[in-house]
């Protein structure tokens, strides 16, 4: 019984892991291969990531590109006063809050390691790193795989509001919260493919998979996709125009 329960198990896992690679195969044809920036530093992906909550892409680089210029190192902005910070990233919104979570960040960084830098998560497992960056005041399980993602360059799928609505309705996961979905998807995340379905699930949530009248009509996974309330209504005035690997996405953008 037991046997053959683990077995079942497995067999879900495994045909779960195929869906999720088809669903990757159609998403690189649509909107091709992202770029990957392998340069990026943790520390880096770390404070783009605190400053990319809640506001757009295009304002948090900006404000990142106005820290690293008024303080081109992080001893900088360690020893840099709080009201300084916040005035140098206003532009990303919610400066108080995101300049206390960057210096306490760096603060506890320095502590643990002496020294300001996060090569000591190369010797953890993907589990004990998360679980360390989450243990920072202000960071939490988004941010954290963030970093592992773009900083690292591991294997591990950040899951943001798109990818956790698209997930669900799809049939990946079936959860009502994002921690959750992040657990179940990389739990079976095939190898070497992070990267690809995060920023491609990012690109169809902000296109077509919309959260209010999603563009079933022209989406790419619609025939893999199980949602029961699909907006079939073709409308050629709200029809998508794909750019091909012209979306800027910040954390690829990080140097
Ligand atoms: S078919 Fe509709 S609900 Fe399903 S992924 Fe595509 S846009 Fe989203």
């Amino acid at each position: 019984m037991k046997y053959r329960a683990v077995v079942s198990n497995k067999k879900r896992l495994d045909s779960t892991a195929d869906f999720i690679l088809k669903v990757n195969e159609i998403l690189l044809k649509t909107f091709g291969k992202p770029q990957r920036n392998l340069k990026s530093d943790p520390i880096d992906t770390l404070i783009a990531t605190i400053l990319s909550q809640n506001t757009n892409d295009i304002n948090s680089h900006k404000a990142f590109r106005n820290l690293k210029k008024q303080f081109p190192t992080n001893e900088n902005i360690l020893n840099a006063s709080l009201i300084t910070i916040e005035k140098t990233i206003k532009i990303a919104g919610l400066a108080k809050q995101k300049s206390r979570a960057i210096k306490n960040s760096l603060k506890k960084i320095y502590s643990d390691n002496g020294e300001l830098s996060l090569n000591s998560l190369k010797a953890m497992e993907i589990d004990e790193a998360l679980k360390y960056l989450s243990s920072f005041k202000g960071i939490g399980l988004k941010t954290a795989a963030c970093v592992l993602l773009f900083g690292l360059h591991w294997n591990v799928c950040p899951v943001d509001t798109h990818i956790h609505r698209i997930l669900n309705r799809i049939g990946i996961v079936n959860t009502r919260d994002r921690n959750k979905t992040f657990y179940e998807l990389n739990k079976i995340l095939p190898d070497g493919i992070a990267h690809e379905l995060h920023t491609n699930l990012i690109k169809l949530g902000r296109t077509i998979c919309l959260s209010q009248k999603p563009k079933c009509f022209e989406c790419p996974i619609n025939s893999l996709c199980k949602y029961e309330k699909k907006n079939l209504v073709v409308s050629e005035s709200v029809r998508t125009v794909i750019n091909r690997n012209k979306d800027f996405m910040l954390l690829d953008n990080v140097n």
